[in-house]
């Protein structure tokens, strides 16, 4: 089975890479025990995705995907877009949300999406970039248990449920890390 180190340990994310694609053997950097730090500089969603994708793939010499995402909210002006993780001093996603809310009291506009860069670099070939959205609005109560980071708030009027109240195979269906995992997984699978 093929082989991708996936540059995170937000194990949220892994698990929705791995229910798409379950003919890859995913590991993430708790199982390859990769330690160091890696500092996410960068100015967009692709730059950080490379800085990640990189530093992990120079180290290891194997194929490397790393996500990098966030939530962008117009009325915030489309903050806390690549800090979505460290958004508020504690980084978590309890006070993470906790200042979201707390930042659109009074505000009527709620439109908000996720983006998701992905990278995936093979050794010995140029880095391959995804980029994809999922558009939806910030609602003040929470909503449902599963996903993780801005989910309960994430609410999907298509679907009249928040992104939490998806299942994962629901959520990748339609989410940003869905979409471009898809298209990461059509070019890993024609190696
Ligand atoms: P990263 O690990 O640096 O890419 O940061 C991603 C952060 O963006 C997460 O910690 C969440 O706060 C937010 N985020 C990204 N994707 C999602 C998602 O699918 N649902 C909820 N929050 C997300």
């Amino acid at each position: 089975m093929l082989e991708v180190i996936v540059a995170t340990k937000n194990l949220g994310k892994l698990k929705e890479i791995k229910d798409v694609c379950p003919n890859i053997s995913f590991k993430s950097l708790f199982d390859i025990d990769f330690k160091d730090e890696i500092v996410e500089d960068g100015t967009t969603f692709k730059e950080n995705a490379l800085i990640k994708a990189k530093a992990i793939s120079t180290k290891c010499n194997k194929i490397v995907l790393a996500d990098d995402s966030g939530l962008s909210v117009r009325a915030l002006n489309y903050q806390p877009g690549i800090y979505s993780a460290r958004f508020s001093k504690e980084h978590d996603d309890k006070s993470n949300n906790e200042l979201l809310i707390k930042k659109l009291q009074g505000i009527s506009d709620r439109y908000a999406f996720y983006t998701c860069a992905m990278c995936l670099c093979i050794p010995g070939k140029e880095p391959i970039f995804v980029e994809e959205i999922c558009e939806g609005e910030i609602v003040d109560t929470p909503r449902g248990n599963g996903g993780f980071g801005y989910d309960p708030h994430f609410y999907l009027e298509n679907l009249g449920k928040c992104m939490a109240e998806l299942t994962t195979e629901e959520k990748n269906a339609i989410s940003h890390r869905g979409k471009a995992i898809r298209k990461i997984a059509e070019i890993l699978n024609s190696l």
